[in-house]
């Protein structure tokens, strides 16, 4: 659930920032342009090798952001070579699981997975979900029975090293987190230290864990996931940016089972599953990443998902929204594949429509203030971030 302390100008990212510094003296300039015609030579190098993707893309960002245009056309048809790989309209396979007892305070089912009730909130007619899906050029609305995605969080609490010791202060600290998590209707889903499974919020009612936030798949736009995602929550804290939060072998194990039986049971697509930070955004600045959990180091793969971070960011290409510096210092390298497949994603619709890419952009971006207004006259609670 971080929020990131926002810089109200547009940087791409921290190196540009550098680079704008150097520049202002011009000494530093002729070695800036020394050093970077050495930078070209690497990247068409790492293209020429077939370097692993992530170094691939350290040198495609460095690129872009050092550059001059010529260069970031011939990165494009790497880029679009990439996408086309993702084949994101892959078939997906789903695991078969079904429930296969229940008694009061839990239920279990038939991968394994146990799911703690006992402090399940009571069903609340007025908290009843409101599943929409919009379609990504007219806008119209369809309901939906069902969750379509899910959403992971972590729930920035207060954690104790992971020692026998610790044993009852993790419960205790466990015990206290499920009430506050109560008290906020903050997720559905929490996975405490041991991996324990606990249901907090009926799976077909809202819980506020999203705030703003957008996801696309295909031709679905999501917005305000609070209305279509559920939440699951790792009990784990973010420290910064390289040092990810740390979540152990139980939760991730729980975590993949409980992901399989929803997944199973609504029929959620994989590439609707997701971390906080890549849905997060800010409609008053049109950036992403307000709030910034698992911006990296989420064991997707672990939890028999695929990479989805190296899935484009769907604010970026549906909305036409930007990243900023503190986005680009709280998210890993993995994430930044996302980042720059949207970027050429977005190019290639606005190709598509004949529009330049700022005009497109724009485009995009009003469909996303349209939207907001239209949920706001419905009188859809004004989210919080
Ligand atoms: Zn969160």
């Amino acid at each position: 659930m971080p929020t990131g302390t926002r810089r109200p100008t547009f940087v791409f990212a921290p190196v540009v920032e550098w680079r704008a510094n150097r520049l202002q003296d011009p000494v530093a300039k002729l070695r800036f342009l020394k050093q970077a015609s050495r930078r070209r030579a690497q990247v068409y190098d790492a293209i020429r090798l077939k370097e692993p993707w992530q170094l691939r893309i350290v040198f495609m960002a460095i690129a872009l952001l050092f550059f001059p245009k010529h260069t970031v056309s011939d990165a494009n048809s790497v880029y679009a070579e990439q996408l086309a790989a993702l084949n994101l309209n892959a078939t997906e396979k789903f695991a078969m699981v079904w429930m296969v007892d229940r008694n009061k305070g839990y239920e279990v089912y038939s991968n394994g997975l146990r799911v703690e009730t006992k402090y399940e909130m009571p069903a609340e007619e007025k908290h009843q979900g409101v599943f929409r899906r919009y379609e990504k050029e007219t806008l119209a609305q369809q309901q939906i029975a069902h969750p379509v995605g899910i959403i992971y969080h972590t729930t920035e609490s207060h954690i104790l090293p992971f020692e026998q010791a610790e044993t009852k202060r993790m419960q205790l600290l466990g015990e206290n987190l499920i009430y506050y998590v109560r008290g906020k209707r903050a997720y559905h889903y929490v996975i405490d230290r041991f991996g324990r499974v606990f249901r907090v919020v009926p799976e077909n009612e809202e819980a506020y864990h999203a705030g703003y936030s957008v996801w696309a798949n295909g031709d679905s736009v999501y917005v305000n996931l609070n209305q279509s995602f559920l939440a699951v929550s790792f009990e784990a804290q973010t420290r910064d940016a390289d040092d990810q939060p740390t979540v152990s072998p139980a939760q991730i194990h729980s975590a993949r089972v409980l992901t399989d039986m929803l997944r199973s049971k609504y029929r959620i697509s994989g590439l609707n599953c997701v971390t906080h930070a890549q849905v997060s955004v800010n409609p008053s600045n049109m950036l992403i990443g307000d709030h910034t959990d698992w911006a990296g180091n989420f064991p997707f793969v672990e939890m028999g998902l695929r990479d989805n971070y190296e899935i484009p960011t769907a604010g970026l290409y549906a909305f036409g929204l930007e990243y900023d510096q503190h986005y680009m210092k709280s998210t890993g390298v993995r994430l930044w594949k996302g980042l720059v497949l949207a970027e050429e994603q977005l190019r290639q619709d606005a190709t598509s429509h004949g529009l330049p890419l700022a005009t497109y952009r724009r485009y995009r971006q009003n469909k996303l203030r349209e939207m907001l207004e239209a949920l706001k006259a419905k009188g859809a609670p004004e989210e919080t971030n």
